[in-house]
């Protein structure tokens, strides 16, 4: 069968938003006057159609991003419904990675929000074209025009005014469309369904025009015939006007700015025009390229091979695990067998599903562009690509942010051992911000995430979904580590056992990122000689070695390894490359003013601009400016390591840095809740291992 809706009818948007900011009710309202919905579900009710889970429904929060596809004007809008609290950041995250578009939702009383930032931020990383809409203009203090200079200045978008509101607060009206000069007012009776056009009053006429001029200039900027034909006629027709708009958007040099009440069914008709009208579809997107190689394309093209992501995984209690899926090319079928080329696994298609907030719509096939949930992928995980067999290609996956908060569980009647690590698994394969490990130390269970309420929502799951009731121990940070210097760092490795022998030899440089970038690679080595496997090997090499920093071996974040030399000489296998990092790693992130710090903390109480940051508690947990032992401290860097890793030599000191101190240490160790074990009589020992650099 072949497609039913072109894809230049596409458009896969998203709602993002501080927490609040109406998301939800704005869904409920798109579903409405959509048609999807006969009736609307109000979140202060806890009927929201959009939040399915009970807990959504309880809390009035939305946890999970439920998809859901909906009819405007011939188009067919994937509205994925993101939630807007900083603990569920990683399905922001994963939405925003196979969004086509997004819509920017701000509260007029509000404003930009700590989350709207992040979230803003979040998307720009992804390049996500975003139209803005300024809700609750029916409150008492909201201000349009407040908030679209905030989008100006604080995020630095630059809002393009395509409504004008008529009153504010309480005498709030409708809107006036600049692009069509007139009034709209919404019918209360039909719940706005029913839209009402009217000339521009009076009052507003001067103001709107000024502002249509400006509108009208900022269309023309995009594109050089418009342009053009502006100077020369001063005029450009409604057709024009929307086409510069749309390219601007698309390139991201504009964000169209809209402004209603969702709560009180004013404006949100526009805002849906503007989704068909200014956001991509498909193909403005264009090709995807694979992760490893650049030259590996997909075109948003039935006739291409089918290529997909793997963006959600949730586990319904009787469809059992569904994998939602983006499809970038190609046709998908029910029956085909499928190359999960992350895992390297065949899986066979069971059944497609078209999700819609309430039910699911059966399908047969689906293609380029589509969103939908697929049974069948049951080995696979969010971020896994999945593909035709005889075209393998590997889409860059979604980085997740590492957990922030840790609690102990177990159950509370022993015999339900079985059924909570079984419970916990599936969660986990859901949800990759939330991970489960085992303490051999304690003996303990320890799930962790990125934040209270998540765990708490994950504990509350645990005994409503698998009936496995739990006890849970005090939550505990997830400390981070990061540099605050650049260092280089070399390896080499020398075999010589007869024959020609190996001899490898890494440079390597890290640098440290702003907070909440995570990791980045950057590889400077060229030329055809080195085989093009041995780079994502080093790639990984530093990965693994970040999984244990220095200052207390938590995880590293927020740096960019820079490869700028590798030499391979004789046969050597990937895993050779992988593991010299460590050693790198080891010796030279101590050198970088290593700094630890309790994302989790900073990232509720400080709001987005100490998300991931560093501040307040870095006084606390960084080790101490202390001078370095000169030939001394360096003989004992070399004496601790084993003999393989003798020739690990660091390129460049920094004279403040140290491995970490005993101030740190205890810092740490008091936090994780386990015992210093620093004998006093026995300090300068203590004193070297803390010089040395971790060794694995
Ligand atoms: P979300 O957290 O962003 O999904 O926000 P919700 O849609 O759950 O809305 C949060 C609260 O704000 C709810 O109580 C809504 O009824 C209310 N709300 C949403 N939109 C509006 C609006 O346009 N005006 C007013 N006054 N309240 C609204």
């Amino acid at each position: 069968m072949p497609r039913t809706i072109p894809l230049d009818k596409i458009r896969n948007i998203g709602i993002m938003a501080h927490i609040d900011a109406g998301k939800t009710t704005t869904s409920e309202r798109i579903l409405f006057y959509s048609g999807k919905n006969y009736k609307i579900g109000e979140v202060h009710e806890g009927a929201a159609t959009m939040d399915y889970m009970e807990q959504e429904q309880e809390r009035g929060i939305t946890i999970t991003s439920a998809a859901t596809a909906v009819m405007w004007r011939d188009h067919q809008i994937s509205l994925i419904d993101t939630p807007g609290h900083v603990d569920f950041t990683a399905e922001v995250e994963r939405s925003l990675r196979v969004l086509d578009g997004a819509i920017a939702l701000f509260c007029a009383v509000g404003g930009v929000q700590p989350q709207t930032e992040q979230v803003w931020r979040q998307s720009e990383k992804y390049a996500v074209p975003k139209l803005c809409m300024v809700n609750k203009m029916d409150r008492i203090g909201a201000n349009f025009f407040n908030v679209v200079n905030e989008i100006r200045y604080t995020l630095g978008g630059n809002p393009v005014v395509m409504v004008y509101p008529m009153g504010a607060g309480e005498s709030f009206r409708g809107v006036i469309d600049l692009l069509t000069m007139k009034a709209l007012t919404f019918d209360d009776a039909s719940r706005g369904l029913k839209v009402i056009e009217q000339e521009i009053p009076e009052e507003y006429l001067e103001e709107c025009e000024r502002l249509r001029v400006e509108m009208v200039e900022k269309a023309a900027e995009q594109d050089d015939a418009l342009m053009n034909k502006y100077f020369e006629t001063g005029e450009l027709t409604i057709e024009e006007i929307k086409a510069g708009l749309r390219k601007g958007t698309i390139a991201r040099t504009i964000v169209p700015t809209f402004c209603g009440t969702a709560f009180k069914n004013k404006g949100v008709q526009p805002l849906l025009n503007g989704v068909i009208d200014y956001l991509p579809s498909p193909l403005d997107v264009g090709v995807v390229a694979s992760a490893d190689n650049p030259d590996e394309k997909r075109n948003p093209d039935d006739k291409e091979p089918f290529a997909g992501l793997v963006f959600k995984i949730a586990t319904d209690k009787h469809m059992g695990k569904i994998a939602f899926v983006r499809i970038y090319s190609g046709t998908l079928n029910v029956g085909d067998t499928v190359l999960n080329s992350t895992m390297d696994q065949d899986c066979r298609i069971g059944r497609l599903f078209r999700m819609h907030a309430n039910h699911q719509e059966a399908l047969e096939e689906a293609h380029a562009g589509d969103i939908i949930a697929v049974i069948g992928l049951s080995k696979s995980r969010t971020g896994d690509t999945i593909c035709d067999p005889k075209n393998p290609i590997v889409l860059e996956s979604i980085e997740f942010p590492a957990p922030v908060i840790a609690i102990a569980i177990r159950p509370a009647s022993r015999g339900d051992n079985e059924k909570l690590g079984n419970a916990l698994n599936a969660l986990a394969q859901e949800d990759p911000t939330f991970v489960v490990t085992f303490d051999q130390e304690t003996g303990e269970t320890v799930i962790s995430g990125m934040g209270e309420l998540h765990l708490e929502i994950i504990v509350d799951r645990l005994r409503r979904e698998f009936g496995v009731v739990c006890e849970v121990g005090k939550p505990e940070v997830a400390y981070r580590e990061t540099i605050r210097h650049q260092v280089d760092g070399e390896y080499k490795h020398v075999k010589q056992s007869g024959g020609r022998g190996q001899y490898a030899h890494v440079c390597l440089r890290i640098e440290p990122q702003e907070p909440g970038r995570g990791f980045s690679f950057v590889n400077e080595v060229k030329g055809g000689v080195i085989p093009s496997e041995y780079i994502p090997a080093v790639q990984k090499g530093i990965l693994k070695a970040m999984e244990s920093g220095p200052c207390g071996g938590f995880p590293v974040v927020d740096v960019r390894g820079r490869l700028f030399r590798l030499v391979p000489r004789g046969r050597l296998k990937r895993i050779r490359f992988r593991r010299m990092c460590a050693p790198v790693l080891q010796a030279a992130l101590p050198q970088g003013q290593p700094a630890a710090s309790g994302a989790g903390h900073e990232r509720r109480g400080g709001g987005a601009r100490g998300v991931h940051g560093y501040g307040d508690r870095l006084d606390l947990l960084a080790p101490r400016p202390r001078r370095w032992h000169g030939r001394q401290g360096r003989q004992q860097v070399g004496a601790r390591l084993r003999p393989a890793q003798r020739d690990v030599r660091l390129l460049q000191r920094n004279p403040h840095s140290h491995a970490g101190t005993r101030h740190l240490h205890d810092d740490l160790r008091a936090l994780r809740g386990r015992a210093l074990r620093t004998r006093r009589g026995n300090h300068r020992e203590t004193q070297e291992r803390r010089q040395s650099p971790r060794l694995a």
